[in-house]
């Protein structure tokens, strides 16, 4: 044991003089207690671990055995800036078309393949553009996307949605990154654009800051292989990783019903790896995997971190921005899904579209 006047004594000695009233600095603190042979833990270190840890869905288990995943994108920005453009201008020139004769349908995101230094990494973007479907999931605790890319228009600059955009990224603690689109039309000027950003609070890289800027068109393609590889680089700062040799867990991104399949939905796998019979509870709805469909409709065996995979075999349509989980029986996972329902019903969420098809748009 050590008294009080022991500490000080050490203390004083250090040319530390606290009065009995003054905190001591986390760097005083560590001294003390390193020569007193007593262990610190950082609190407020340890809860942004912690918090790291759940929106990563990552478990103590985990940690050990953790592997980089690839990045998992949101376009966003205001209306007509080009957030379509864009998407279809990545999704035609760097996915892979589908085999002749296979089906292409979108499952609500993609993967794309992007060489950089002459190896090829992968990156998945979500396909429903707009800070709608950001704040939803958010709203309903869900973390799926790695970075923000904000595209914002050169002829047009700052808009409503874009402020929005970003206020939702930042919110959320998401790195961004602005594309500057549209640099190929008449009265384009980009950079007036990042001045303007850089005057609510984001400082371009160029300037010392830490927002990475790209001039692109992406109508015309130009610059957007320099997008891709900005968002490469952006992503491996942040380290992201996965422990694929567990139980999948994830988010659902978009469902709905399916004349011929039944219950479809598209699952962000965010731990793990999701294989086919596995048994899952999947917000209000639960079932066994029935078969996986990759984004070009072809059938796949497993889907591992960071992976879109369209999902059947439920016995209901789950909802955009419900958490997925592999289960061991069907049971448990009858029960997880009931007990979902009935929260559900206490908090009265209803978010039916129209069609009856179930989108994160829908649901702000
Ligand atoms: P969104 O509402 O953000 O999805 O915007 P869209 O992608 O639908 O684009 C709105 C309009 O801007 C369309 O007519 C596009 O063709 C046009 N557009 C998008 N990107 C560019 C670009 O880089 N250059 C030019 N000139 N037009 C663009
Ligand atoms: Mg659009």
């Amino acid at each position: 044991a050590t008294s009080e006047g022991e500490i000080l004594g050490s203390l004083y000695s250090k040319g530390i003089k606290p009065d009995g009233v003054q905190k001591l600095s986390k760097e005083m603190v560590k001294m003390v207690c390193k020569e007193y042979e007593v262990e610190v833990i950082d609190a407020a270190a340890v809860r942004v671990e912690e918090m790291a840890k759940k929106k990563e869905m990552l478990d103590d288990d985990d940690l050990d055995k953790l592997e980089e995943r690839p990045p998992v994108l949101t376009i966003m920005g205001h209306v007509d800036h080009g957030k379509t453009t864009l998407l279809d201008y990545i999704r035609k020139t760097k996915v892979a078309a589908a085999e002749a004769g296979g089906i292409t349908q979108g499952i609500g995101a993609y993967k794309v393949q992007v060489p950089i230094d002459g190896k090829t990494q992968t990156c998945v973007f979500l396909d429903t553009p707009g800070h709608e479907a950001f704040g939803a999931m958010r709203a309903r605790g869900a973390r799926v996307t790695d970075i923000a890319v904000i595209v914002v228009a050169a002829d047009d600059g700052i808009r409503p949605q874009t402020s929005e955009a970003i206020a939702h990224a930042k919110a959320a603690g998401v790195p961004i990154i602005v594309a500057i689109n549209k640099i190929d039309k008449d009265g384009a000027n980009p950079d007036r654009v990042i001045q303007d950003l850089s005057s609510i609070g984001l400082m371009p890289e160029d300037w010392g800051g830490d927002i990475p800027m790209v001039k692109i068109s992406a109508l015309k393609g130009e610059n957007v292989d320099d997008l891709l590889e900005t968002i490469m680089l952006v992503a491996e700062l942040q380290e992201l990783k996965a422990n694929p040799h567990r139980n999948a867990k994830g988010t659902v991104i978009e469902a709905g019903l399916d004349k011929s399949k039944g219950p479809v939905a598209t699952f962000i796998v965010q731990n793990g790896t999701l294989r086919r019979g596995d048994v899952i509870a999947c917000g209000e709805a639960f079932g066994k995997v029935r078969a996986l469909f990759d984004g070009k409709g072809k059938r796949v065996d497993e889907a591992g971190p960071s992976i879109p995979v369209q999902v059947i075999g439920f016995n209901n349509v789950p909802l955009a921005g419900d958490e997925f989980e592999v289960v061991n029986s069907l049971d448990i996972a009858r029960e997880k899904a009931e007990l979902r329902a009935e929260y559900l019903r206490d908090e009265r969420i209803t978010a039916k579209a129209g069609d009856g098809k179930i989108t994160l748009s829908s649901l702000a």
